[in-house]
This record gives C-alpha cells, sequence and structure tokens, in this order.
C-alpha cells in the first residue's frame, strides 16, 4: 500500500497516546523533575544506585529493529573501573553498513520530506525519554567509560538532552539559518564517534542531523559502546521512523566502511587527527560533504593579573576534567613568569585533595581511564617526558588494586620541543610552560599543529580581546575553561580540523542551501 507522507506520520501515536500508553515514570512521591531548555544545569542529580539496566548482550540498531550481526560475532565492553566485562555487543562489519546505509535511504524518502514542525515533535520526545532516563544513562556511561559520575550526572547526560532539545528547536525554523536561503536535507549521514564523550558526540551528531532532516548511520566506539545501543531503545519509545536513525557497533574498520561507502553523501568524524587523515584519504575522489572534529593541545594561558585561586581551579577543570581525555583540554599550561612558582605551588596543593578511584562514588573527582591500551599511551608520555628532561610530579594517592588509574600528573621545566608539549597525550597530564610577555604567549600558543581550544586568565578586557583575535583555536576561553553550549558552535583549526558542530553554523554543516 502506498501513503502520502501526511498519512504516514498521522499513523503515528502522538506524544499524548504514548504517554498514556506507558506507565507513569515516576510517582506523586518523586515528581518527575521539568527539564525545560536552559535549566539543565538545575535538574534534580541522579542517586548512584540507580540501575543502568544493562543487558547481557546488545544487537545492531537497523531500521528500527535489534538485528544480529551478519558475522553472527560480538565484542566484549569492559568496565575500566574494575576490569569486568559489562555486556556484549555485535561486531559490525561491512555488510551490516550496507543494510543499514540502504534503510537509512529507504527512511530518507519520507523523513525528508516530512514538515520541520513534525520532525521537531520526534526530536522533542527524544530528549524528553533521555530527561526521564538520566540517571540510569549516567550509571551506565559511568560504567563503560570509567569517568565520574559527578560528570556523567551534571554534565554528559543533561547537555545530550540539551541537544535534542535545542536542535529540536531549530526543525521548524529551518528559513531562519541562512536568511533569504532555504535549506534542504543531504540525505544519508555517515558518523563515527570516539569514547571520551560516548553519548555525548552521539546527540552532538544526530540532533543536528535529524532536525535538517537527514537520515543517520552512526558508528560509536568500540570501548564504549554501551549508551549508544541504550539510546536505541530511546528511539523506539520515542516512535522515531524505522531507518532514520541506525547504529552499527564495531570495529575501526566498521567505520571505515561507513566513510567510504556511497550511500553516506555526507560524513561527519570526531576521532583522532590520524584516523581523520586516513578517512580523508580514503574518501578523497568523492563529493562527500566532510566534517571533520580532531585532536587538540590547548594552552590554557595564566597572566600575573589574574585571579589566581580561580585561575588554579581553571586549570584543574581543564585538564583533568574526564581525566584529560578531552579534545579541548588544556594540556598546556602557559604561566606567566612573575606569576609561575605561585600558580604552580597552589596547583600541587589542590592536586594533593583531588580524589582518585571509583567513578561511582560521587566523592571522585578523577576516575578511571578508558582503556588498558590508552593508560599504557599516557604512561609512555610520562617516560618520555622524563627522558626529555621535564620534572614529573603527582600526589601521593593510593588507587584502586584493579582498573586503569592514573594520579594526576604535572610536568615543570618543560620546553616547547618536548613531545608531552607537541602531542596529544589524552590523559591527565598537565605540562607547565612559562612566558614573559603577550606576544611570547600568543607565539607558544600557536605553535602547536592544532587550533581547537585556548583559555586566557587575566584582569583585563583589552588583553582577552587581543588573545582572542589572535589565538588559532576554534574556541577561546576567558577567565574560564572547557564551557560548552548546544547553541555555541564548537570546531577546529589546522590539524584540528574543520566544519562546526552545535548553534546555526553546525546545521549548515547538515544542509545544502537551496
Ligand atoms: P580514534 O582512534 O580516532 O577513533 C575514533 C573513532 O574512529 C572510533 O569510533 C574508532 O573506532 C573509529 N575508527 C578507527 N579507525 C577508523 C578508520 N580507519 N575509519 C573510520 N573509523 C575509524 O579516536 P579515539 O581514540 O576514539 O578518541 C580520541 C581522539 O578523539 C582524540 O584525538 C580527541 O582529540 C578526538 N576528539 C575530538 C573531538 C572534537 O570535537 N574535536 C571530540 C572528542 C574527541 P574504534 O573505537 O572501533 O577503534
Ligand atoms: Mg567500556
Amino acid at each position: 500500500m502506498v501513503i502520502s507522507v501526511h498519512q504516514w506520520f498521522k499513523t503515528m501515536p502522538t506524544l499524548a497516546e504514548k504517554k498514556t500508553a506507558r506507565p507513569a515514570p515516576r510517582t506523586a512521591a518523586r515528581p518527575r523533575p521539568e527539564l525545560i531548555f536552559g535549566d539543565f544545569w538545575e535538574f534534580d542529580p541522579a542517586p548512584e544506585t540507580a540501575d543502568p539496566k544493562i543487558k547481557p548482550r546488545y544487537d545492531l540498531f537497523i531500521g528500527g529493529r535489534m538485528v544480529a550481526p551478519t558475522s553472527g560475532r560480538y565484542f566484549d565492553s569492559i568496565n575500566p573501573a574494575n576490569e569486568q566485562k559489562l555486556t556484549e555487543l555485535a561486531l559490525g562489519n561491512a555488510t551490516d553498513v550496507d543494510l543499514a546505509c540502504q534503510a537509512a535511504s529507504r527512511a530518507f524518502e519520507k523523513w525528508g520530506k516530512l514538515p520541520g514542525k513534525e520532525r521537531g515533535k520526534y526530536i522533542y520526545r527524544i530528549a524528553r525519554l533521555l530527561q526521564d532516563r538520566a540517571r540510569e544513562f549516567a550509571v551506565a556511561e559511568t560504567r563503560d567509560n570509567g569517568k565520574p559520575i559527578r560528570e556523567t550526572r551534571d554534565f554528559d547526560v543533561p547537555m545530550a538532552a540539551a541537544h535534542f532539545f535545542y536542535h529540536a528547536g531549530w526543525a521548524d525554523k529551518l528559513d531562519y539559518v541562512a536568511p533569504g536561503r532555504r535549506l534542504a536535507p543531504l540525505g544519508v549521514v555517515g558518523q563515527v564517534i570516539p569514547w571520551n564523550f560516548p553519548l555525548l558526540m552521539l546527540s552532538w551528531k544526530i540532533a543536528p542531523a535529524l532536525a535538517a532532516g537527514n537520515c543517520v548511520v552512526i558508528k560509536p566506539a568500540t570501548n564504549t559502546p554501551l549508551t549508544a545501543v541504550k539510546l536505541a531503545e530511546i528511539f523506539q519509545d520515542a516512535d522515531l521512523p524505522p531507518g532514520v536513525v541506525n547504529i552499527v557497533t564495531g570495529s575501526g574498520s566498521t567505520g571505515g566502511a561507513l566513510m567510504a561507502h556511497p550511500a553516506t553523501v555526507k560524513i561527519a568524524f570526531t576521532g583522532s587527527t590520524e584516523v581523520g587523515k586516513v578517512i580523508m584519504r580514503s574518501v578523497a575522489d568523492t563529493d562527500k560533504k566532510m566534517t571533520m572534529e580532531l585532536g587538540g593541545k590547548a594552552a590554557n594561558i595564566v597572566f600575573d593579573d589574574a585571579p589566581i585561586d580561580q585561575a588554579v581551579e581553571g586549570i584543574v577543570n581543564g585538564i583533568f576534567f574526564n581525566q584529560g581525555q578531552v579534545c579541548c583540554a588544556g594540556s598546556r599550561l602557559l604561566v606567566h613568569e612573575p606569576v609561575a612558582e605561585k600558580v604552580v605551588s597552589k596547583l600541587k596543593n589542590r592536586l594533593r585533595v583531588l580524589r582518585v578511584g571509583d567513578p561511582l562514588d560521587k566523592n571522585t573527582d578523577v576516575g578511571a581511564i578508558v582503556s588498558r591500551d590508552q593508560l599504557d599511551t599516557v604512561k609512555g608520555y610520562l617516560d618520555s617526558g622524563v627522558q626529555e628532561g621535564a620534572e614529573m610530579w603527582q600526589p601521593s594517592c593510593r588507587l584502586p588494586a584493579k582498573g586503569f588509574y592514573l594520579p594526576p600528573t604535572i610536568f615543570t621545566g618543560v620546553t616547547q620541543s618536548h613531545r608531552i608539549a607537541r602531542e596529544e597525550i589524552f590523559g591527565p597530564v598537565l605540562s607547565i610552560i612559562t612566558f614573559r610577555t603577550v606576544d611570547e604567549a600568543i607565539e607558544k600558543a600557536n605553535n602547536t599543529a592544532y587550533g581547537l581550544s585556548a583559555g586566557v586568565w587575566t584582569d583585563k578586557g583589552s588583553r582577552i580581546l587581543k588573545m582572542s583575535t589572535e589565538l588559532k583555536a576554534g574556541v577561546v576561553w576567558a577567565n574560564t575553561f572547557n564551557k560548552f553550549d548546544p547553541t555555541s558552535p564548537f570546531g577546529g583549526y589546522k590539524e584540528s580540523g574543520f566544519g562546526r558542530e552545535g548553534g546555526r553554523q553546525g546545521l549548515l554543516d547538515y544542509a545544502k542551501l537551496v
């Protein structure tokens, strides 16, 4: 039977119908926190005992259903905090990617023509359902990734919901993205994401793609696929039409097959610069639209007139948030010589009281590194720093016997030629370099192949303006660090990639102007 787009949408239950069909999610004794967009920092925090409802095995999400991988093979996801197996996930291959792309292409015929207002309703539903299950997702993410529950509870999950809310709002306002022009969807979008913010990166990728009218095939990272397949449950609950989002778990080669698949007219990659280059080479002779969100080596610059105590908090947040596994981490501290000694001394005192350990403990500041491989890589950088002549310092702290932990680490006496000053370590390691003049700070900050972010700490507005003009970085934070908002475009210069995610600019990367 052939039905029109309009009829097809009418067959979907309305949100009100869905709500009456579902049991009430919360009791009167524990009312549902009303999360209105903009209020996401204030929502009711989750108790850490919330059951993450992890199934023993997860299949691929293709065409709206969970389907077994054609190879019949699965891989384990482990909890880096205790090295125990959490669950197993389907190892998708090129055939599965092809099936997912076919499902997305079929879905696009209708989804791409739906009025934006109707698309927006689905995206709002996803946002609300994620908010309803925020506690469960926060615990699941912490167990799969090792990041502190305080972060997943207060940052990752509410920010992910905020991205869906924000983009739901855009769906019927695309005419205002580029005044005078109309935005048309591209088609099937292939997306590959890393392990450092698994759910948040999913939402950064999926929400704008859907708002602009595209259909999605996405490949999560091998280390952290759990919240992606759990999000599939939410897509089903939201009655998202089959095939609009498809999730293919697997390995790097699964991602390679997705990026190169002829159906993906746009590819969006977040990950290392190294893999980004491999992907760009593999699609060089196609006309796929691309966005690349790659690595970083940000300078966090502290001047002598800065509010030192706040700056020290900003330095700690800049490099030890998410164990330093952050693309825009302030991994190079550039500190003005007159205050260098004072800043380093206060920093050491602060690090002495950071709690390293069980990520499910709400008092934990620094959780587990995502995998043994990543821990070994970071330790390799510690060796290289020492061998090249920098001085390493760590607070004394007792680490759990099992799991992948590293104390927060700082290096002083670092020169620009040291590997720890040039390469992205992606761990809780800070390289400290001093400077004497504003020009020297700018020169040193820009002396990197990357250009994702930077931080400036100073009392002078004029200096902030000068620095933000001259620093080659996609985002420059002033007297703060690691602040994010869905309305604000995020992306890099130089080897940190191209294209923007978030804000009006992010939508332009998921559409064509007609
Ligand atoms: P990665 O090794 O580059 O992997 C990223 C993703 O690419 C994973 O899903 C990975 O799959 C997949 N992949 C690996 N080889 C591939 C290939 N040949 N073709 C297609 N996909 C492939 O990066 P990561 O170690 O997961 O994440 C850390 C990096 O991400 C850092 O460099 C960080 O700076 C960057 N990052 C950037 C941003 C940003 O917005 N700029 C945000 C977050 C992270 P497997 O997991 O299965 O190997
Ligand atoms: Mg894991």
